[in-house]
């Protein structure tokens, strides 16, 4: 199966510099035998719907509001979202979660909102390094999975990637071990068989994110059970993005 590859721009490039970067990139891109997918911040979701038309590369959104249109300024709606080329949004990132206190509660609104809207969600877990420290990694992410999950119904997953991301691996230039994702990816699996079925625990995607570079792509990519990578500040170089991605396929 093609290894998916997500880029997450985080709050960086104006829509010019995103020009500039997709140039760059489509100058060098290939028919990749990988599911590419750019998380791009929202004053470059039009211009890249139309630079990316016909490509084999889906646009994400970052964030989506957990409520429908109405009084909430400066909030953005799954409708907009889609409207302007977004067929993916990230919720629960660990950086929405700690700088804008988004719990499982608003994340799981926000997934439901996203897939009412016909957008594909990366939902990201992952423990924070006290959780690790305290041996609590797999419980976190339990909680995590099924708060966020609560009320889906199972075809519903078809349209979930699961993004494993230790929330102290994320630009720290620190990464778990490939046995230490492979345990937390089997976990992940396992909430998922519990509360869904075994086929849905087979079939869900999950991908690794955490200080990813062209040197370690690869070696996360290949985990067992891992079904590809989301790449933060590294992505931004379309470079070293396409050493990442041709590491991965
Ligand atoms: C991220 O922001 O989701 C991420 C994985 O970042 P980085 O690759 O920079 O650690």
């Amino acid at each position: 199966m093609a290894k998916i590859v997500i880029a997450n721009f985080k709050m960086n490039k104006t829509e010019s510099e995103t020009k500039d970067y997709l140039i760059s990139f489509l100058s060098k891109f290939e028919d990749y035998k990988a599911e590419l997918i750019l998380a791009l911040p929202y004053t470059s979701l039009s211009l890249a719907k139309f630079m990316l038309e016909g490509r084999a590369v889906a646009i994400s959104a970052q964030n989506i509001s957990e409520d429908d249109e109405k009084g909430a300024t400066g909030e953005i709606s799954g409708r907009m979202l889609a409207g302007s080329g977004a067929s993916y949004v990230i919720v629960g990132h660990s950086e929405r979660r700690t700088k804008f206190k988004e719990n499982n509660k608003v994340i799981n609104q926000k997934i439901k909102n996203g897939l009412k809207n016909g957008l594909s969600i990366i939902l990201c877990v992952g423990e924070s390094l006290a959780d690790r420290n305290t041996m609590k990694t797999l419980a976190t992410l339990k909680v995590q999975i099924e708060e966020a999950l609560k009320g889906l119904y199972e075809n519903e997953l078809e349209n979930i990637i699961i993004a494993y991301e230790p929330v102290w691996a994320i630009g720290s230039g620190k990464t778990p071990s490939p046995k230490d994702v492979e345990l937390a990816v089997k976990s992940i699996r396992k909430v998922i068989e519990e509360d869904f079925s075994p086929k849905a625990s087979e079939q869900i995607r999950v991908v690794y994110g955490g200080s990813i570079n062209p040197k370690n792509a690869q070696k996360f990519a290949s985990i067992s059970g891992i079904n590809g990578i989301l790449v933060g500040s590294a992505s931004l170089d379309p470079n070293i993005f396409m050493q990442i991605i041709n590491a991965c396929v």
